[in-house]
Order: structure tokens, then sequence, then C-alpha cells
């Protein structure tokens, strides 16, 4: 059971419940070429003490690694030969709550697009044998989807060149940031290939590039929660968990701070399903796959990815916000009011048949086939060239107070038409969540001693033991284990 943190300078400071979100600073190591400095980020210095504490109370630990691209001064490149990436024409807040009159808030600034080509490749090679990366001094695993100029270099030798996008890094900032161009070789050699490089002949390198190697927690180690299964009242958050990137940093800082300030308060467990958010899927891969490279959030991750919508995401999860005292009454009323007119509008064009008489001159107008007496709503909005508020006002549909509503209100009708439009494979996925939900949700002792369960494959017994999963249905995604193996646990669980 957690008592708090003791502070460098010795002061103690108790707490029920501690969130470790420490980074890439423990022990870390920051690498050019043939130089390694100990720090965390640039100009910060590293935290030390805290891996060795906490693998003297049974912790594992590994080490990844990360990098960061050269800064060059705005001034000095070349932007008129460069093509411009402007942002979205109409950006689009995350929230509803953002008044969208001002928005964006803030002047938009474009990047700019260039290439590497092979003479910078070449120039880049001539610094391999300085590398840290190829030397063997970094032994950090690095992001796969994210990897260094000289890892695209060696992995993808068949390209001739990759691309790079100039960042600037703020609006009052003379920092531009060399996106795709991140590279742990000496900064003698980054600046002279990145002389070689269209738009950047004269460019000044206000910082080099460097890697960050640093000290993680193999997240198997961890409940759902973010509770770490060894100390109670312990949680672990963001990059100390091994996965690499903002949104999976503030996805994990906000489950475990809820966790944490739940458990304080007495409250049940917070976890989010693999159905209902990706925050689900994240934390449920960490926890039952672990890792052994920075985890990225992909989409292709989530296998229920046709219900976890963007435009849905109100209807799945703005309840829980309200339940925290989140969201205030008068929006959650709204969210509300507009899951009961989809609700009402589907049923409608579930049911309300059209006359071919009054849809085949719009049908045919769209280039797709006419109908012989009457279909449905929801049949002919399956059709890709039709769209649903087209439909609505055809053959006294118009009329129809609920579907009048729905045709002023623009999130709920693309609500419906996604629903419409993709019912079978929506339903499909709907069937296969609740059979799974089935055992997904029985629960398994995280003191049960698997190595006592003789019927189980030698495998599944020291993954089981190693992961130890909260449910069945998290038991079952573990590699290695197998249906066999699921069978004899649930036969365990209920006897
Ligand atoms: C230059 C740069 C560019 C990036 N670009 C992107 C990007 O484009 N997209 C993306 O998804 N991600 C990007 N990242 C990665 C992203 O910033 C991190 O993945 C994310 O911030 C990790 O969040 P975290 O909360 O785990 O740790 P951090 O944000 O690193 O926060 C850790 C904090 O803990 C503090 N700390 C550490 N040890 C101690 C201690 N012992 N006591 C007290 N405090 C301590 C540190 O000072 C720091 O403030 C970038 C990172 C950098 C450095």
């Amino acid at each position: 059971m957690v008592k708090g943190v003791k502070i460098k300078r010795g002061d103690e400071i108790y707490s029920r419940a501690v969130i470790l979100s420490s980074g890439t600073f423990l022990n870390a190591l920051m690498h050019t070429g043939l130089s390694s400095t100990s720090g965390g980020r640039y100009g910060e210095m590293p935290s030390t003490g805290v891996t060795e504490a906490l693998v003297k109370l049974g912790f594992e630990t590994g080490r990844l690694k990360t990098g960061t691209p050269p800064r060059l001064a705005k001034d000095s490149v070349n932007w008129d030969v460069l093509d411009p990436q402007p942002g979205d024409e109409n950006p689009q807040p995350f929230s509803y709550q953002t008044d969208v009159s001002e928005f964006p808030f803030l002047p938009q600034l474009n990047c700019h697009i260039t290439y590497t080509n092979q003479s910078v490749h070449a120039i880049l090679e001539k610094g391999f044998n300085e590398s840290p990366l190829f030397t063997g001094r970094i032994k950090g695993v690095g992001p796969r989807y994210c990897p260094s100029i000289e890892d695209k270099i060696v992995r993808f030798a068949d390209k001739g060149r990759h691309q790079l996008f100039l960042e600037p890094e703020g609006l009052n900032s003379d920092q531009i940031y060399l996106n795709g161009f991140s590279t742990s070789l000496s900064a003698e050699i980054q600046l002279e290939a990145m002389h070689k490089i269209k738009g950047l002949e004269n460019a000044e390198m206000v910082r080099p590039g460097y890697a960050v190697e640093y000290d993680f927690f193999p997240p198997h180690q961890v409940d759902n929660t973010l509770e770490t299964k060894l100390i109670k009242g312990l949680y672990f958050a963001g990059q100390v968990n091994g996965t690499s990137g903002y949104e999976e940093a503030a996805a994990q800082g906000l489950i475990a701070g809820i966790n944490a300030a739940s458990k304080i308060q007495g409250r049940a467990d917070f976890v989010l399903k693999r159905s209902e958010a990706y925050i689900g899927v994240l934390i449920d891969d960490l926890v039952t796959k672990s890792t052994e490279e920075p985890y990225r959030m992909f989409t292709s991750r989530a296998e229920h990815r046709l219900l976890l919508r963007q435009d849905n995401a109100d209807l799945r999860l703005m309840k829980y916000g309200a339940g925290f005292g989140l969201i205030d009454q008068k929006l959650s009323d709204n969210i509300k009011e507009r899951e009961e007119l989809i609700g009402a509008s589907l049923e409608i064009c579930r049911s309300k048949k059209l006359y071919a008489k009054a849809v085949n001159h719009h049908l045919e107008s769209k280039g797709s086939s006419p109908i012989d007496s009457t279909e449905t709503i929801s049949k002919l909005c399956r059709r890709p060239e039709i769209e649903l508020k087209d439909l609505i006002g055809l053959d006294g549909t118009g009329s129809d107070p609920v579907l009048l509503k729905l045709l002023n209100d623009d999130v709920a009708l693309r609500q419906v038409e996604i629903e419409l439009k993709y019912e079978g494979y929506i339903k499909r996925q709907q069937e296969t969540i609740e059979k799974l939900e089935k055992y997904e949700d029985l629960k398994i002792p995280l003191t049960l001693n698997y190595l006592t369960l003789n019927a189980l494959s030698l495998e599944a017994r020291e993954k089981l033991g190693r992961i130890k999963p909260r449910s069945i249905g998290q038991a079952s995604r573990i590699s290695g284990v197998s249906p066999s193996d699921i069978s004899i646990l649930l036969v365990y669980l209920k006897k």
C-alpha cells in the first residue's frame, strides 16, 4: 500500500494515492553522435533513484528510446522554393462547447514540405560508424512507427527520398521543427546533410537532433485503472508505461487521475471498455499484451472501430463526464434530447415506406436505379449515391415533426445517416461485443495462483501468472493463451 513520496531534499509527502508520470526522464540519457549526456529533454535533468527504488520493491523495468529532429532558425530557410501545407480550411474543435464563431482562436501558420535525396543519405551514412544507434550504445527500443532518419535509410533502402515537414514551433517562435528528420548522428553530419536538402541549403541549426533513452515499466504490471498490481494506491501513467505520444499520455493521465481520486473518495473503479473508447483499447492492450517497443494508438488496433466514431463520442462518453460532475446540466439535457431524436428518427426511417412515384425521379437524378413499388427510407439510404436529407421531404415525410427536427440538427442527421448506411456491419459488431461481454465481465481474482492449475498449458500458466488479467475477456487476448486454456479457467472460476 502506498504511503506517499519522499522528495530529494528529504521531505515526506503523505498521500493515499500517488501517480508516477515521469515521462522520458527516468535515468535518461541523450545521445548525439559520440556524445552522451544525462537528461530527459534538452536543458532538463534526468530523474535518478525512482527506478531503483521501484525495482527494489519488485517492479520489472525496461529501456526505450525516442528521438527528436534538429531545430532550424526560421529566417535561414529558403521558403520561396518550398510547397506550403496549410491546415484545414474549416478546422473542427473537439468539443461542442467551443464557440465556433471565433474558432480557430489563433492565426494559423503554414507548414512546408521538402524531401531528402540520395546525397543527403550518402552524407548521413558517413556518420553511421559514430551512430549511437548502430554502434550499440543505445540499448533501448525505438518507436517502429516514428523511426529516425538513419533508421529509415537502412530499413527502406530502396527509397530514394523521404518526406520532411517544416513545422513552425509557435506563433512567437523563431524555431522550425524538421519533422521526419529525427536523428542521433553527430551535429556536424546533421548540418552537412541538411544543407543538401532543397530549401535548407543555408539553414542554420539552432539545436541538433538527439535520441533520448529512458527507463519504463512494462505495463503488464498495472491494472486497467492504471494502479500497479504490486502496490495498491500507486498508479503509473504516460510514457513510463511504454507508450509514445501526446494522446496516449493524456488519456492515461485522465484515467489514472480519475481512479486515484475515486479510490480516495471511496468510489468505484473507472474502466472504459474496448467497445466504448480508444482509451479502453489502449489500456487493455498495454495491460494484456504489455509492450516491448513504444506503443502508439492506431485506429487499426481497435476491433470495434466502426462503433468508436468521432460523431458519436458524445453518446458514448458524455454520460461518464456527467457522472463525475464535469458536464453541466444543460449540455447533459441537450445530449439526452439528441439521443432521443436519433432513436425516434431511426425508427421512422426503418418503418416508413416511400412510394415509387414519389422517389423514382430523385433516384434517377442521382444515377440510382428506380424502385418498383415501395421501399423503406433506411434501405434507400444504404445506396452510396443517396443522401438521407434528400429522402426526407419526399412522399410527405417532410411534414413528420421528428424528421423535420432531424433536418435542423446536422450532428444528429449525420449519426442517423451513418447508422443506416452501415447498419449491417454495425449490427454484426454489436452482436460480437455482446457475445464477448458475457466473458469480458467475468472477473478473475488477482490472487489466483496459476501455477497450481495443472490443466493449463505451461505457456498459459507462465503468461497468465505474469500478466494477471482482470477478466476472462482480457485473459483471452493474451497471446499464447488458447481457447482451451480459457475453457479450463472458466470451469475453475465457476467452481
Ligand atoms: C520536442 C518533442 C516533440 C514531440 N512531438 C510529439 C508529437 O508531435 N506528437 C506526439 O504525439 N508526441 C510528441 N512528443 C512526445 C510527447 O511529448 C510525450 O509522449 C508526452 O509528453 C509524454 O507525456 P508524459 O506525461 O508521459 O511525460 P512528460 O510530458 O515528459 O512529463 C513528465 C514530467 O515529469 C517531470 N518529472 C520527471 N521526473 C520527475 C521527478 N523525479 N520528480 C518530479 N518531476 C519529475 C518532468 O519534469 C516532466 O515535466 C514530443 C516530445 C518532444 C520532447
